[in-house]
């Protein structure tokens, strides 16, 4: 007899056509599979599908999926049904006649895997159909939804610990991409799981190139990044506002960049047009507030943009995990600057909340800014925030090419003498005039061209004045009075170093320069060459037409990764096909004819 790991071994290479698994996907499969209970967090992108689709294929009966998002499940069981699994899903979008034909298949023992949304599972109508039906586990999906403290918290989730009361000896393995130690704890607790092994994998996602760059004229240089390095690709762009939102979609559509507008503020059948035509369709762009993205399970997202700040790293980090899922190269890619950091201050100021809850939201937002900050890797810094110690990358910004930092004491200390000497009373833009000396209206009516500190910045440029305070305001040596004009005003810690007791070390000013599309790393360098990436081309065009012809999105029929490896080998023949990564037997059987009859058409061209 075959070992539990050879099965799980040949169904990942037959069905999935993967060659291995990824991380710890193997030992929670063994697991699971053997009749464990498992708590599994793994970072967005990370493979967690597999961890319960294979344990249900080779256990008896049927896997029943919990998951929130109603709008993937169509999508997620189309992909399951092209590798030749029989799968299913029942949920409030379907007529009564689709539920009931699913439920008989499942009373006749005829599906490997059903996804059930949560507030239907906890129906009596439900469990009675589970309990005559043969369950091979139970998988519980973004299961951080039953934390209360949470922001994705769904009061359908409680009720889930029915299962383990209900079905005691089936296996339940929950899965989440939530780290934190609160939301763990308050998964095992609710759910019931304390026997459940918990699964904890790496973090890092080494295929997202992370860059910060200083913000200049922000949509001009998110255009320049989309064309020099994304041209064609599918990308996320988040925007703090709605208006920001419509304005940025308008001026990218404009501009040759095929892209659509996403916010809280749209009708809901626009909304959920756009989402489906960024899942379904090659290259769009996607330009939205943070209401888009929960369970955007598109895995070839090329690029996450920032053009505004994230209140917290947890905020940045599952927002750029939502690029490159694929494990293909990624780029998380922001603009920020001085108005990023007045503008998030000021909204946590005027915030409702009480000042605990403030104090909280200010202590992300200050590691967010140190992120953006920082002279040294970033991906150290994003890691070592969720507890976990790594090394420097060489895939982020700061990595390729380090920045400098000097001693800016005397520079800040001019910088807070020319906010003192004005009174305190004035923005950013009149403190600069004078630091530079600039006679214009404003200063000869108030006269400050008569201050000692009138002209004392001459020789450093607005945009420098600006990187200066803006590290000074992240530094918390200033701040801004929003009841006043938005003045600067200094705060206590400025005295050390207006005294000279305290210096300030700072980040070089880097003049926004026009990106360089050499800026490869590591991961990039099996990029795809001329002939290669024509041919890659083709292919991406093949899918997409098959895809429109089937309704299908695009990558349910194959992924990108899988497209550009036979790019790349050019088989001859089905077996050769049948080689590559992400082609398993029913695939092969389904597309094997029309791609090496495509691929010889082209070697004959
Ligand atoms: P998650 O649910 O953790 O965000 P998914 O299960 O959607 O991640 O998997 C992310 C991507 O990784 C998918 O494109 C999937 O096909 C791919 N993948 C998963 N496991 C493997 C593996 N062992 N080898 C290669 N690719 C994998
Ligand atoms: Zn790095």
């Amino acid at each position: 007899m075959t070992s539990l790991n050879q099965r799980a071994q040949h169904l990942l290479q037959t069905v999935f056509g993967y060659p291995a698994f990824r991380g710890r996907q193997g030992e929670i499969v063994a697991h699971v599979a053997g009749g464990g209970d498992a708590l599994v967090l793994m970072p967005t992108g990370g493979g967690k599908s597999l961890c319960y689709q294979i344990p249900a294929m080779l256990r008896d009966g049927v896997g029943v999926v919990v998951s929130p998002l109603i709008a993937l499940m169509q999508d997620q069981v189309d992909a399951l049904e092209q590798a030749g699994v029989r799968a299913a899903f029942l949920n409030s979008s379907q007529s009564w006649e689709e539920a009931n034909a699913v439920e008989r298949a499942l009373r006749r023992g005829e599906l490997d895997l059903v996804y059930i949304a949560p507030e239907r599972l906890a129906t009596p109508r439900c469990l009675e159909l589970l309990q005559a039906s043969k369950i091979a586990l139970f998988a519980i999906d973004e299961a951080h939804c039953v934390s209360q403290w949470g922001h994705d918290f769904r009061p359908e989730y409680i009720r889930l610990s029915v299962l383990h009361e209900r079905f005691p000896e089936v296996p339940r393995i929950a899965l989440t991409a939530t780290a934190d130690p609160q939301t763990r704890a308050e998964i095992v607790h609710q759910l019931q799981l304390d026997e459940a092994q918990h699964f904890v994998d790496s973090f890092d996602r080494p295929n997202i190139g992370y860059r910060i760059v200083e913000k200049n004229n922000a949509r001009q240089q998110l255009l320049d990044f989309i064309h020099i390095e994304h041209r064609g690709d599918a990308g996320i762009v988040y925007c703090l506002s709605r208006k920001r939102v419509e304005e940025t979609a308008e001026f990218l559509n404009a501009h040759g960049v095929a892209a659509l507008p996403y916010h809280a503020g749209m009708a809901h059948e626009q909304r959920a047009a756009h989402q489906a035509r960024f899942l379904r369709e090659d290259g769009l762009v996607m330009v939205a507030t943070v209401a888009f993205g929960m369970g955007i399970d598109k895995p070839d997202v090329r690029f996450v943009a920032h053009l505004d700040l994230p209140r917290s790293i947890e905020a940045y980090y599952q927002e750029t995990g939502r690029a490159g899922r694929d494990g293909e190269p990624a780029d998380a890619w922001m603009t920020y600057g001085l108005q990023d950091v007045v503008q998030q201050r000021r909204m946590i100021d005027e915030s409702e909340a009480d000042e605990a809850f403030k104090r909280v939201q200010r202590d992300k937002l200050n590691a967010m800014l140190a992120l953006c900050e920082t002279v040294g890797c970033r991906r150290v810094q994003l890691l070592d925030y969720f507890g976990q110690p790594s090394a420097p990358c060489g895939n982020c910004d700061t990595c390729r090419e380090a920045p400098r930092s000097f001693d800016g004491t005397v520079a800040v200390q001019k910088l807070l003498s020319a906010i003192y000497r004005t009174g305190q009373h004035f923005g950013a833009a009149h403190v600069i005039d004078v630091l530079r000396g600039l006679e214009n209206d404003k200063v000869r009516q108030w006269q400050h061209d008569l201050l000692s500190t009138f002209g004392i910045g001459a020789d450093r440029s607005a945009a420098e004045w600006r990187a200066i305070l803006r590290q000074t305001l992240a530094l918390g040596l200033a701040e801004v009075d929003y009841d006043a004009f938005q003045a600067l005003k200094l705060t206590e810690n400025a005295r050390a170093v207006l005294r000279g007791e305290q210096t300030v070390q700072l980040r070089e000013f880097r003049k926004p320069f026009k990106q360089k599309s050499a800026s490869k790393s590591a991961f990039t360098e099996n990029a795809l060459d001329r002939t290669e990436q024509a041919l890659f081309e083709r292919l991406r065009w093949w899918r997409l037409e098959t895809a429109r012809a089937r309704n299908l999105p695009a990558y349910v029929i194959l992924q990108d990764a899988t497209l550009r490896d036979i790019a790349r080998a050019k088989p001859a023949s089905i077996e050769q096909l049948g080689a590559i990564a992400g082609i398993g037997s029913k695939r092969l059987e389904s597309w094997g004819e029309e791609i090496v009859a495509l691929l010889a058409a082209e070697a004959d061209a």
